[in-house]
């Protein structure tokens, strides 16, 4: 899963990137409105982090235009600590929910993978498709033998993915846009090896290959 930080606090947006990765998330950073509402409306992140208080352009204009232009992107905002108009503001706007400063990351990182699971129509935490049980918290995955293995952050983001669109015809550009940052070198050949190395662990028919397609996760075997 792909996020968006929009964030002008150095040390709270470097921190929160490095807290975001660990839990299994690609994580692009803007530090002001303007730059923030044009990576929001060009790339497919799977959910947004933004602050309200933002130079060049504030949080609450950049997600009144996302949702005049029907970009439907989940988003969280952050709100000032007790400023209960923030909250109402924010919701009006078009925010999915919102966390008062100062917060704990563990919840924002529940937050967020809340918001993801609603979006794709999943409401448990452990993700159960196709056989496969996916655990956020662990980043393993366990067969319907109960077999399980870990995954590395790509094979987890990857996994993610197809276990949130099973039956769907993905292609690699779309699996790279979502599995990757945007500073990643985003060689959609990648996802190939990444794709074997699933299909090593997991077995061989997990991921179908649809030629000049793409891939699908098969939930039913
Ligand atoms: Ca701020």
């Amino acid at each position: 899963m792909r996020v968006l930080l929009v964030e002008d606090d150095p040390t709270l947006s470097v921190g929160l990137k490095s807290d975001l990765q660990r839990a299994g998330f690609a994580v692009d950073v803007a530090d002001n409105g303007v730059d923030g509402e044009f990576m929001g409306d060009e790339e497919p992140y799977d959910a947004v982090v933004l602050d309200l208080g933002l130079p060049d352009r504030p949080g609450l204009e950049v997600l009144r235009h996302w949702r005049e232009r029907d970009n439907a992107v989940p988003v969280l905002i952050l709100t000032a600590r007790d400023a209960w108009h923030e909250k109402v503001d924010g919701f009006q706007a078009g925010a999915d929910d919102y966390l008062g400063k100062p917060f704990h990351v563990e919840e924002l990182i529940a937050r967020l993978n809340a918001l993801i699971r609603r979006r794709g129509g999943v409401a448990s935490p452990r993700l159960k498709v196709g056989g496969l049980e996916l655990d956020s918290d662990q980043q393993t995955v366990c067969d319907s033998s109960g077999q399980c293995f870990e995954l590395t952050g790509t094979e987890f983001r990857l996994l993610r993915y197809f276990m949130l669109n099973p039956g769907k015809v993905l292609s690699k550009t779309r699996l790279t846009e979502h599995v990757y940052d945007y500073d990643s070198d985003k060689d959609s050949n990648v996802i190939e090896v990444y794709v074997k190395r699933l299909r090593q662990k997991l077995g061989k028919d997990i991921i179908q290959t649809r030629r000049g397609q793409g891939y699908v996760f098969e939930a039913e075997r």
